[in-house]
């Protein structure tokens, strides 16, 4: 059997390990230190539009703590894009809150504008206006900001910017991690860049930064002793994985062009395969192509494909299944335009790391012309 190949592995440069052994030469090995003050600076710099960041241990905390920024509490319905991993919705139902699904558009894959109106008009006229909407770039594709961001103001509703997918990733030029009021980001092991396990979240003020650090360290008052008068959560990043992530950044626009020589390869390997598809990026979007996805006619050809590749050793995946399909949402409300579900019966995420040999790029290849030619 030839050996395993995986659909995002993480990818070192070889910079981090000086920072690690820098953390290790001066005992920063605690939850703060100079290498989560120059991640955050690192990330800062790269994203621009003078974004704020505060590095955390998971992406799924930043969306945690983005909430409860948005003071998102008991009871408030928050929309959340349906096609997307779980954990953009999980820290909705730790607030106690409801989420409110909606479907997505053909062209980016992502929440459909004329769905989110549909749904906050029903909720408004249901009685409860929506505190939050969380919109995610799925794959690393930009979701419509224009419009979502248009709709959002107008009924004065903020947006949670889901950009764990998207680092690296921008519209008009401008990164993805910058149009919420509130973004996240994830550096988990499968992202685009990793610290092993971390994420961060991304403010445009200052103040809720601090009030984001704050949050992540137990909420400590400043005073000698343990005072407390709010509740605090222990989501910090790790000194010695931001010296991980202060590696990786080095290395991210690298990442990202190799991610989406991936996708150009597959793209243009099966362009006489008639029944697979692949979705540009519309004008002015430009993705991370953290994950080459590609349409196939049906769930048979795509459960074909994918044992077919499994067979040959080779991982590769279903797109999300929509929240709103999931056991654990089933009685949340939902704005559905059959999009989501479409995409989950027909797409298929190829192998796509940023380390993949062209030996191994091959082996995809030629695994799925055998499939289509047997
Ligand atoms: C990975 C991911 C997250 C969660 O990030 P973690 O760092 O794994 O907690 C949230 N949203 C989306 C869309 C993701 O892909």
């Amino acid at each position: 059997m030839e050996s395993k190949i995986w659909l995002s592995t993480p990818h070192m440069s070889g910079k981090e390990q000086s920072y690690i052994n820098n953390a290790f030469e001066t005992n920063w090995i605690a939850p703060l230190g100079p290498h989560v003050n120059g991640f955050e600076s690192d990330i800062q710099n790269y994203l621009k539009e003078d974004s704020h960041v505060a590095a955390l241990c998971s992406g799924t905390a930043a969306i945690h703590l983005g909430l409860i920024l948005l003071n998102i509490g008991k009871d408030d319905e928050v929309i959340c894009q349906s096609k997307t991993f779980s954990a953009s919705a999980n820290p909705i139902i730790y607030q106690g809150a409801t989420p409110v699904f909606v479907d997505s558009e053909a062209d980016t894959w992502n929440m459909c504008p004329e769905q989110l109106e549909i749904a906050i008009k029903d909720r408004i006229s249901k009685g409860k206006t929506p505190k939050a909407i969380i919109a995610v770039h799925l794959y690393g594709m930009p979701y419509k900001v224009e419009a979502i961001h248009k709709i959002a103001k107008a009924y004065n509703i903020p947006v949670l910017e889901d950009s764990a997918e998207a680092l690296g990733s921008s519209y008009k030029s401008v990164k993805c991690g910058t149009f919420g009021d509130i973004a996240i980001l994830s550096f988990n092991g499968n992202k685009i860049i990793t610290t092993s396990g971390g994420g961060a979240i991304v403010t445009k003020d200052l103040k809720l930064k601090e009030k984001a650090v704050f949050l992540a360290t137990q909420a400590r008052e400043k005073a000698v002793e343990y005072l407390h008068t709010t509740i605090g959560y222990n989501y910090r990043l790790s000194n010695v994985l931001a010296g991980i992530g202060r590696g990786q950044m080095e290395v991210l626009d690298d990442r990202v062009a190799a991610r989406r020589r991936n996708y150009e390869f597959y793209k243009d390997s099966f362009k006489a395969i008639d029944e697979l598809r692949f979705i540009d990026e519309p004008s002015d979007y430009f993705s991370n192509r953290w994950l080459s996805c590609m349409l196939t006619p049906s769930e048979t050809v795509r459960e074909g494909i994918r044992t077919a590749l499994e067979a040959s050793n080779i991982e590769t995946r279903p797109l999300w299944k929509p929240m709103h399909q999931q056991p654990i949402f089933k009685d949340a409300p939902q704005y559905l335009n059959g999009v989501s579900d479409d995409l989950f019966e027909k797409g298929l995420c190829l192998p796509s790391g940023s380390n993949l040999t062209e030996n191994e790029l091959n082996r995809v290849t030629s695994a799925i012309k055998t499939y289509f030619r047997a």
